[in-house]
């Protein structure tokens, strides 16, 4: 491709992208294929012969559009959002266009220290703790790739910090003990796994009704391990979770933690993945989303879901910098620089890979050219849509409020069980024109409704009703 043929190929893609998001809700939300369909649909090899861009592009409507499931569809009810801007998409282009790596300040400085400001801006707009900024030397802000890695980062680092990392580490995790409830993100024992942390090692504390960890159990389970000669190591306090978006009382657990936890060197690490909720803390009236933060290690949230930054564009932050950096730092000669030396953040070393991309473009684009106001009226618009839904469930003769609905999710049952839920939640879904799904807490059947899509607006949760009201 030449630079011109480039011009104008950009040009029309700019084009496209506006008007597939002009129309998206107009696409049925999820295609009605099996496995291996679009595999086959098209050819088998890698062609001979190259063709133009048009011509690709009508294999693209033909073949992958049709057969996508459309996340920005106005009618996306399901999982989470994970919400685009105009804005968002314009740096995500330029970071393609300008290509820079930045896993240290040496290859490129301004994709560090851009970085490291919107950490800040960010850690200000949704009035996080200061010792969590990175000019702080002990604390520091970090864009992940997704909030897995966000949480795999803090096991590293408690870990190191349990073991005393370098200093006398034998490779030995076999008594270190990590606490989480059943509600917690897979992610969190996908971490512990990778860690090194054996499934026997890993502790589920009991929640109460709703559906929040008991810090009592919590202690128990805690000084149990510690009388067994094991040692606690990792608890992570989920605000927002997946199922229900449950909030764990991470005082309470930091209260808890102090009551058993081993001195010094040896500290049990608090994280808190508030990926989905903790972004509602834009709006100062949901401050409390992060009520309990300034007593963790780390904590991290995702612009990529709510926001409506591109994924991807994970928040991570920590008040232990030196842990995370024993964890994961090391420097060969190939990487050494007289920045590194004089104390230049690398952010190589406070993520699992060494080439990075210059995310922070994303959140630079969408604070200057959107603001942060929009966003706020976003959230308050959505959960004002989620409160009305949750009254009509509540009024309805055959359904129920399933658990304590929160910010823009409400999860409901039939009240004739589980199989009458989950024939509603086919029903519902099968119409094309929005997507529900579902989740089971303690063994029950719930279809979850998550409003938080950017287009979303009352005439696509007025249909979304009437079919779960028709079908129920
Ligand atoms: C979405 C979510 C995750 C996973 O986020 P990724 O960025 O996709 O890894 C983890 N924890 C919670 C509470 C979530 O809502």
């Amino acid at each position: 491709m030449t630079p011109d043929e480039f011009r104008a190929a950009g040009h029309a893609m700019v084009d496209r992208i506006a008007a597939y998001l002009d129309s998206v809700g107009e696409q049925r939300i999820v295609p009605d294929i099996a496995p291996g369909d679009v595999y086959a649909a098209l050819p088998s090899t890698a062609p001979a012969t190259t063709t133009d861009v048009d011509t690709l592009m009508a294999d693209i409507d033909r073949v992958i559009i049709p057969n996508l499931s459309h996340w920005q569809h106005p009618g996306w009810f399901a999982y989470f959002p994970a919400n685009t801007s105009y804005a968002s998409i314009l740096a995500e282009l330029l970071s393609a266009g300008l290509g820079v790596q930045g896993m240290s300040w040496v290859t490129s400085p301004a994709a560090t220290e851009v970085e490291t400001l919107m950490c800040d801006w960010m850690l200000d707009l949704l009035g996080l703790p200061r010792s969590f900024r990175s000019d702080t030397a002990t604390g520091g802000g970090v864009i992940q790739g997704s909030a897995s890695e966000a949480t795999l980062v803090a096991i590293l680092a408690a870990r190191w910090r349990a073991t005393q990392g370098a200093v006398n580490d034998t490779g030995d995790t076999s008594r270190l003990v990590a606490y989480r409830t059943a509600q917690a993100h897979s992610s969190i024992d996908k971490g512990l796994r990778i860690a090194g942390i054996g499934e026997q090692r890993i502790r589920t504390v009991a929640h109460d009704a709703d559906l929040a960890m008991d810090p009592a159990d919590l202690a128990r389970q805690m000084t149990a391990d510690v009388d067994a000669g094991l040692q606690p190591f990792f608890v992570c306090s989920t605000h927002g979770t997946t199922s229900t978006l449950a909030m764990d009382p991470t005082a309470a657990i930091a209260d808890a933690i102090d009551t058993v936890d081993g001195a010094g060197t040896h500290r049990v690490w608090l994280h808190v993945d508030a990926a989905m909720a903790g972004i509602a803390a834009l709006d100062p009236d949901q401050r409390w989303v992060n009520d309990g933060v300034d007593r963790a290690d780390s904590y991290c949230t995702n612009p990529h879901k709510w926001m409506g930054v591109n994924f991807d564009c994970t928040l991570f932050w920590t008040v232990d910098r030196h842990a995370m950096l024993g964890a994961l730092s090391i420097l060969p000669a190939y990487l050494r620089s007289t920045a590194a030396d004089s104390g230049a953040i690398d952010y190589r070393d406070w993520q699992i890979p060494l080439g990075r991309r210059f995310r922070a473009l994303k959140l630079l684009f969408v604070l200057r050219l959107d603001g942060v106001e929009p966003i706020i009226e976003m959230l308050r618009h959505h959960l004002r849509l989620a409160n009305d839904l949750a009254a009509r469930v509540a009024a309805h003769p055959r359904l129920e409020i399933a658990a304590p609905p929160r910010l823009g999710l409400v999860c409901l049952s039939h009240i004739d069980g589980d199989a009458a839920t989950d024939a509603l939640i086919d029903a519902v879904n099968a119409s094309g024109r929005h997507l529900v799904t579902r989740t089971e807490v303690d063994g029950r059947s719930l279809l979850r409704v998550s409003i938080g899509a950017r287009t979303t607006a009352a005439e696509h949760v007025d249909a979304l009703w009437d079919d779960i009201h028709a079908h129920s």
